[in-house]
């Protein structure tokens, strides 16, 4: 009798091919999502941003003081900034320069030649009405709303969009300043929560107040932000494994009493990543959590929070499992990122999986830590759910296209997936810590991490992460039993893949290292019952036809 366990036949699609991913690319891509002439040759150091928010017209005005140190002599630089905003002057040492618009991108012919070396600074001067962000932070902008007090509440966010739809900058993600200032001017008594520290706070004559937030560490281009609003402060410090990190919350008046009581996931969420994946990596600039008018998104040193004081993710368990209920989604996920997307950055957003499929998967760390080993993974054997195969986890490098929405519980279902290949959970906290010390604070490409992980693994994880990554097939086994044996091979996958695979045989766990080729199992006793380790995400196909025809 073949005993056929359900649970791991996830629904499987033959497809024959990889699907082709035919997107058409404009010029406009290519100079947002490529390191162009423009850009290669000067390395940022430093931004110190000043923004006026205007909520009387919905406008922002300002400067962006861009530090560089010149790699190569040049003198045509490329700034971007998206209309409707618009740049109204250039100065380098105070003179003015001239410059021309391409569509987002500005080139700006400097007057000054530019040695190599050299540190140089750079100002320029932006005005007019942002885009106003509807569906944040899906459809990028600034939200100019109102609290439930009828106050103004006005927040940034433009992950895909780019941080040029508000400000002027160099907006790919392979180059960061080394620090930023962010002054914000606001209506009185408003108050503006950015980025890093508060280092200084002015008020004006003409009833106005200026926020001066510094981060002391590289920052993204889109994890910086403004949130203006009423808000009120409370802080604690967390004794972590780099000493004691300021965490500091930025909420509502009327949801104080909330957030001091479900804010108490933050220092556990911290527990658990610092166990995981090391130290929290912005201690100097803290810990903060703000609350927004929109679900949440992973800007740095200033998380933003709008989840309702909920667990779940809006009220969803998102693994329909109950263990999605038994914390706060966006606390935890969106926190995640400061490892994982924060400190280490995708060199291209072709590579967003770095972000993403590690944080997803930080969900799954987060219930191991509190709840154990097996609700863990029954957390992210029910996000599968989440997984529609349809496009390829890596997007389209040097046009600033992002993969799949796989990225999330397939990525995450890969990782799960590398953990039980590796069997050895000592070993793969090792590699999760590492791979935050090695690439700690870079922004990093694909191949970076899958050889780290090889390396350090011994195997050989091409085949795995190129089926997994740049393909959207389930592998398959495809097994049959002939007169108690048991015959089987990979299906359904790309040439060469060859990943080991825990089964149990007659209740026995079994190690097999299946190929495209059949292979027979020689086996003492009659084998009557094959079963597919789930925690691996693959399908399983009994294939009775086949085992015929091999026999
Ligand atoms: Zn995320």
């Amino acid at each position: 009798m073949l005993k056929i366990i359900s649970l791991f036949i996830v629904t499987v699609f033959f497809i024959t091919e990889a699907f082709s991913q035919n997107e058409i690319f404009t010029r406009q891509d290519t100079l947002r999502g490529s390191i162009t002439a423009e850009r290669a040759w000067w390395d940022l150091t430093y931004y110190h941003l000043t923004v006026n928010v205007n909520p009387a017209d919905s406008s922002f005005s300002g400067s962006n003081l861009i530090g560089y140190q010149v790699i190569e002599p040049n003198g045509l630089m490329q700034i971007d900034l998206q209309p409707p905003m618009k740049i109204m002057r250039i100065t380098q040492g105070g003179i003015s320069q001239k410059f021309t618009r391409d569509g987002n991108a500005w080139f700006v012919q400097l007057n000054a030649k530019q040695k190599k070396g050299e540190i140089n600074y750079l100002t320029v001067e932006f005005e007019g009405k942002p885009k106003i962000g509807e569906r944040l932070p899906w459809n990028g902008g600034v939200n100019w709303g109102r609290d439930k007090d009828g106050n103004p509440f006005i927040v940034t966010a433009n992950q895909g969009d780019g941080a040029s739809l508000w400000w002027p900058c160099k907006d790919h993600p392979y180059d960061e300043p080394d620090s930023m200032l962010i002054s914000v001017t606001v209506p009185e008594p408003l108050v503006d929560v950015s980025n890093g520290r508060l280092r200084k706070q002015e008020h004006h004559p003409n009833g106005t107040a200026t926020f001066h937030w510094f981060v002391s560490n590289p920052i993204n281009n889109y994890g910086v932000n403004i949130n203006v609003g009423n808000y009120v402060h409370f802080g604690e410090q967390y004794k972590g494994e780099k000493g004691s990190l300021d965490c500091d919350y930025w909420v509502l008046p009327y949801n104080l009493e909330k957030a001091k009581e479900h804010f108490k996931q933050v220092p556990q969420m911290l527990e658990a990543f610092e166990y995981w994946f090391g130290p929290f990596p912005f201690y100097e600039d803290g810990f903060k959590l703000v609350e927004v008018s929109y679900p949440g998104m992973e800007h740095q040193s200033s998380v933003t929070y709008g989840n309702g004081y909920k667990n779940g993710y809006g009220g969803r368990d998102v693994s329909k499992t109950g263990y999605g209920m038994k914390f706060d989604f966006i606390i935890i996920h969106e926190s995640g990122h400061e490892w994982f997307a924060n400190s280490i950055t995708n060199y291209d957003v072709a590579d967003m999986w770095i972000h993403e499929s590690f944080i997803a998967y930080s969900e799954n760390l987060f219930v191991d830590y509190f709840w154990g080993k097996e609700a863990s993974a029954a957390y992210c054997r029910g996000t599968r759910l989440n997984i529609s195969n349809d496009r390829l986890i890596i997007g389209s490098y040097g046009v600033n296209r992002e993969g799949s929405g796989d990225m999330y519980a397939k990525g995450a279902n890969m990782l799960h997936t590398l953990r039980q290949m590796i069997a050895d959970d000592q070993k793969w906290r090792q590699i999760l810590r590492g791979l935050n010390e090695e690439f700690y604070h870079q922004a990093v490409k694909t191949e970076q991490i899958e050889n780290y992980i090889a390396k350090q693994t011994g195997l050989d994880l091409k085949p795995f992460f190129d089926q997994y990554l740049r393909d959207t097939r389930i592998p398959t086994f495809e097994y049959a039993l002939v007169k108690g044996k048991l015959q089987y091979r990979w299906g359904n996958c790309i040439k060469g893949f060859n990943m080991k695979l825990k089964v149990k045989i007659n209740g026995q766990v079994q190690w097999l290292e299946p190929t495209q080729k059949w292979q027979n199992l020689s086996h003492e006793e009659l084998i009557q019952s094959v079963e597919v380790d789930r925690d691996f995400y693959v399908a399983g196909f009994l294939c009775t036809e086949i085992a015929a025809d091999n026999q």
